[in-house]
């Protein structure tokens, strides 16, 4: 590769005087936990009504979202989860922690989101939750998963990591009568280095989200009243503070990412070789966790090296999720009969996929339209050099 000058993009994670303020809001209260201060409690109201949900819980973090939503969704020893095989490996073992068994689902070649045929063919009596997972900010195909809930009589729960203020048809995550769980690691488009939040439609489930988050106990209790099954998964005043700046950040932020996505869009479609992640015009508001694209027929090899290439010339990029079953992790907890030969046959799209996806991070995406033209540039010019 000729010398280039390497592109520059926004640092990630990013802040200002309204994450500073917020820290030491949350300092000078004196109290640092959720039941003595009052930012984790805003926090889950601002969040709640952003995406349009009746209520919101913040946890630690995104893992234990899910963990606590399968719980109370009765997610147990004896039940079935349905959950996409490329996917980052919470979505599956959030299931396996609670003694069910996680079932792979092959995804869609051109979303990367998971195929709701393939859901249909693998409910069993025992399946409780669908999981769906928003890959890098693009919407699951939720009227056909609604669709196939309310035949089914099974739950959805989105793994909403990647989709922050993402929007269906005009509906936000909240909207869609499902729970949903979000991460806001130190990676995901608002974070506070790690934390959580699930969305629910209803208050029951609500309330005894509550109740399981803080190790069972009422919110007033003193008494030591613990009245059902729980553990610490309460989120810190602090971590708090620091989501609401970023939340109010997030709008303008994914404005910024779809318009230079639509850019970056294009360009990758002009390298030969190169197939960018699909679009679905239902997922009206896509905030771009990842830019993701595909380079068939490369292997997994290659594949790997390219991605050292890009790193090397100043560009963010990363391997694609390995297939969920092809991971030691998967085996060893819950795991279901079928032999991992047996899944990776039927799931052909994830296993092309996690061995020919390269994605880049968000920031790329924050950059200025020269840099996605230089970060277009490198791509060819690595795959050229191959
Ligand atoms: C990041 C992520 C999670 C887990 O979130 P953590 O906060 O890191 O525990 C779950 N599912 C998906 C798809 C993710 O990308």
């Amino acid at each position: 590769m000729n010398a280039r000058q390497a592109p520059i993009f926004p640092e990630w994670p990013q802040y200002d005087e309204n994450e500073r303020q917020g820290l030491i809001r949350a300092l000078e209260q004196g109290q640092w936990w959720r039941m003595g201060g009052s930012e984790v409690d805003s926090f889950e109201r601002e969040f709640a009504a952003h995406h349009g949900a009746a209520y919101a819980l913040a946890v630690t973090n995104g893992t234990h979202a899910l963990e606590l939503a399968l719980q109370c969704m009765g997610v147990g020893p004896g039940t079935e989860v349905i959950v996409p095989a490329f996917t980052f490996i919470s979505s599956s073992q959030a299931a396996q922690r609670l003694g069910a068994v996680a079932v792979p689902v092959d995804v869609d070649a051109e979303t990367y989101n998971i195929d709701v045929a393939e859901v249909a063919k693998a409910i069993t009596p025992r399946t409780k939750v669908i999981m769906p997972v928003h890959m890098a900010g693009l919407f699951a195909d939720m009227d056909a998963l609604a669709k196939l809930s309310a035949e089914s009589g099974v739950a959805v729960l989105q793994d909403a990591a990647h989709a922050h203020g993402a929007r269906w048809q005009g509906k936000r995550v909240g909207e869609l009568d499902t729970v949903a769980a979000f991460s806001f690691q130190n990676g995901k488009l608002m974070t506070a280095g790690e934390g959580g939040a699930v969305l629910f439609p209803d208050s029951d489930m609500y309330e005894t989200a509550f109740l399981r988050h803080s190790c069972g106990r009422p919110r007033t209790d003193r008494r030591y009243r613990h009245q059902i099954a729980g553990s610490n998964l309460r989120l810190n005043e602090f971590s708090a503070s620091v989501l609401r700046a970023q939340l109010r950040r997030l709008d303008a932020q994914t404005e910024v990412r779809d318009a230079r996505w639509a850019l970056l869009y294009r360009l990758l479609r002009e390298i030969t070789g190169v197939v960018p992640q699909g679009t679905d015009a239902r997922a009206d508001r896509n905030p771009h966790y990842m830019a993701m694209f595909r380079v068939p027929g490369i292997g997994e090899e290659n594949r790997n090296a390219l991605v050292d290439r890009l790193v090397a010339a100043g560009v963010p990029a990363f391997a694609g999720f390995r297939a969920i079953y092809r991971t030691d992790a998967f085996w060893e907890l819950s795991a279901p009969e079928e032999s991992p030969e047996a899944i990776a046959k039927r799931c052909p799209n994830t296993e092309a996929i996690s061995q020919n996806c390269v994605w880049l991070h968000h920031r790329v995406l924050l950059a200025g339209e020269q840099e996605i033209h230089t970060t277009a540039d490198i791509i060819a010019e690595a795959l050229a050099a191959r």
